[in-house]
């Protein structure tokens, strides 16, 4: 196969051109960074489980008319999307209090919100993704304010799928972030949701035991972060098949 011209490599992601015009295949690495890639790993698995895991998400909201970047998946690690313009903020929803807003606020971690609060920070490693308000969006011209309302519904919806889809499994989706991407179809624009959605992007706790099942099994190495992850795969019914990505190699004796 002919190679393909990689456009950007990210932490835990490559974007490389797509077969059409307009198509981008996203290849999900194994690679986990936390705290601005202070904290870096290669965890054997994790962009197979992640790559089926977003997959599973992207088709679920497409399927409820939550419009996103997702076409296909391709392969283990590789799938196809639209390309599309990313607008410069991580779309962070949290439900309970937890790691930045927890810290911020002095609020225990684990204390239900009174409704689901939506943050934005400006996607920019060197200045650690600062918080931002719709104010700093609007003044230097992020988006628009059409967008930002089309931001905020999409969160939302996203954020009432993934929770009842959680709760389903015994999980709580405690927060997430979503990134948006901007298509064209012609002279007319829409917002997507684009990027990833896994256990990367979430904090998934197990409803009965307060089981960590996210990154932060890494950010505060609190154990293995495949069997985690894997844990959620299974709930989902998503486990590939053949695909435990961690088989261990099996003694005899
Ligand atoms: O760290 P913080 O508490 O602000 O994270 C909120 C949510 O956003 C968490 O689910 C975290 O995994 C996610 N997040 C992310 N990428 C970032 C920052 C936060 O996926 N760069």
């Amino acid at each position: 196969m002919a190679r393909r011209k990689k456009i950007y490599e990210g932490k835990a992601k490559i974007l490389y051109e797509g077969p059409e015009p307009g198509t981008i295949v996203q290849y999900f690495k194994d690679d986990a960074t936390a705290f601005n890639a202070e904290k870096r790993d290669v965890i054997d698995g994790k962009g197979v489980l992640n790559n089926r895991l977003s997959e599973f998400f992207m088709l679920g909201l497409n399927s409820i008319g939550v419009p996103t970047h997702f076409l296909k998946r391709l392969n283990m690690r590789e799938q196809l999307v639209r390309q599309c313009e990313i607008i410069p903020l991580e779309v962070i929803v949290r439900n309970f209090a937890a790691g930045t807003m927890a810290k911020r606020l002095g609020i225990e971690e684990g204390t239900p919100l009174p409704r689901p609060i939506v943050e934005y920070c400006y996607k920019d490693d060197k200045l650690g993704d600062p918080l931002v308000t719709e104010e700093h969006i609007a003044a230097f011209g992020w988006a628009s304010q059409q967008d930002m309302d089309d931001i905020l519904s999409l969160a939302l919806r996203v954020n009432d799928f993934m929770s009842g889809l959680m709760y389903g499994v015994g999980i709580k989706l405690v927060d997430f972030k979503i990134e948006i991407g901007r298509v064209y179809d012609g002279d007319y624009q829409r917002l997507v949701v684009a990027d990833e959605i896994s256990p990367d992007s979430c904090r998934l706790w197990d409803i009965e035991t307060g089981r960590k099942l996210d990154k932060d099994v890494f950010r505060r190495d609190l154990g293995n972060l495949t069997d985690a992850y894997t844990e959620v795969a299974r709930r989902l019914g998503v486990m590939p098949q053949n695909a435990t990505p961690m088989e261990k190699p099996k003694l005899i004796n």
